[in-house]
């Protein structure tokens, strides 16, 4: 019985011979595979501009700077995501508002209005597991508030609403790490519609340079290499079969865990396109077993899982009393960061080793 991972990285022969020219090319800072990867990307989300960065926190710190907020600007935004969400907005100088969660993970667009006051700025959905938050909503409110949005998409490459790719709500974040759907070690896209917004991301990226030694703002070193381009790029022409597979086993998944007392398996809202970055089941107060449990049982059955997220970011010790985070209740998100486990659904699994998670699961329950 082999271990099974929540997350496999399998690099192929095409990326390998894109890695080999550029290396090849002794051009291997950002040039001509970046362009590339910028263009398929763009297209991919259906906007008329990505812009490549180092990382997809950057991405983040690098949309509230060229939408210029700042010391005094409110950012209303999740509890329930990775720390980057809340680093970057602190990095801006921003203050940090927490809206609370609906049952499908993602923000509650009621509780964002409720925040809304002359003070906000921005709103910062997380398009959490790879499943759209309400843009619709989010986008009426901000459209009334007249403030902008910035989508932590980082885990969401290619999830749609609709017919419309997320990315193109509001200027959108993907990050490129090595775990995502799509990666290459580190790297960060950012998307938008807003020709003045993709211009001043090029300049801060490249120091303030348009051209060279011209500074035209004081800028930042945010490039990305073509090397890494290099192992971006022919994943995006198969994220399309990837996240097939990866939804085929989610489904696979979600048949098998079927009535279990007090799991809850994914929801998908009506209309909603999710790319199953993580596949997360709750594992409520009415259930047999806790969530640690159940984590106990699996790694005796050499199965991976993640807890993302064990905690709400904000209730770190090094956050807490923070002067630019407003402490709003969110008791959704609390509850959900003590119940939640995530199960590999990555596209290298095959449906004997989703049968095995799923019997592992069941076993656990039944004991
Ligand atoms: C991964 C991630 C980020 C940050 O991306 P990096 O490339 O690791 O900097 C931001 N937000 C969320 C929700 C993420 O999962």
């Amino acid at each position: 019985m082999s271990f099974i991972p929540i997350t496999s990285v399998v690099i192929g022969p095409e990326e390998e011979a894109a890695v080999l020219e550029v290396l090849r090319s002794g051009k291997l800072a950002q040039g001509p595979v970046v362009a590339e990867l910028e263009r398929s990307f763009a297209e991919l989300c259906g906007v008329p501009h990505a812009v490549a960065v180092s990382n997809g926190t950057v991405a983040l710190v690098a949309a509230l700077e060229a939408l210029g907020l700042g010391p005094g600007d409110e950012v209303i935004t999740t509890p329930f995501s990775f720390a980057a969400t809340l680093n970057a907005i602190l990095e801006s100088g921003a203050t940090v508002r927490f809206a609370d969660i609906r049952d499908d993970f993602t923000i509650d667009p009621e509780s964002v209005r409720a925040l809304v006051n002359e003070r906000t700025k921005a709103i910062m959905p997380v398009h959490l597991y790879g499943l759209p938050a309400d843009m619709p909503a989010l986008t009426a409110i901000a459209e009334a508030a007249g403030v902008r949005i910035v989508e932590d998409a980082a885990q969401a490459h290619g999830a749609r609403i609709g017919d419309r790719a997320v990315g193109s709500f509001g200027v959108g974040c993907f990050s490129l790490y090595a775990t995502k759907n799509l990666q290459c070690g580190e790297g960060g896209l950012i998307t938008t519609a807003d020709d003045a917004v993709a211009d001043r991301l090029r300049l801060l990226r490249n120091q303030g340079m348009r051209v060279r030694y011209q500074y035209e703002v004081p800028g930042h070193n945010w490039r990305l290499t073509d090397l890494q381009a290099a192992i971006a790029v022919p994943q995006v022409g198969r994220l399309a079969a990837t996240t097939a597979r990866r939804a085929a086993n989610a489904e696979r998944l979600t048949a098998g865990l079927a009535g279990l007392p007090g799991l809850a398996t994914p929801t998908v809202p009506e209309g909603r396109g999710h790319v199953w970055h993580q596949y997360t089941v709750r594992i409520g107060a009415d259930a047999p077993l806790t969530r640690d449990d159940l984590g106990k049982r699996l790694e005796q059955a050499e199965i991976g899982y993640g807890l993302y997220y064990p905690r709400l970011m904000h209730h770190y010790d090094c956050y807490v009393g923070h002067p630019r985070i407003a402490a709003d209740a969110t008791p959704r998100a609390e509850s959900a960061a003590t119940q939640v486990l995530s199960l590999p659904v990555h596209q290298h699994l095959s449906e004997g080793e989703v049968d095995r998670i799923v019997a592992a699961v069941r076993g656990a329950f039944d004991a």
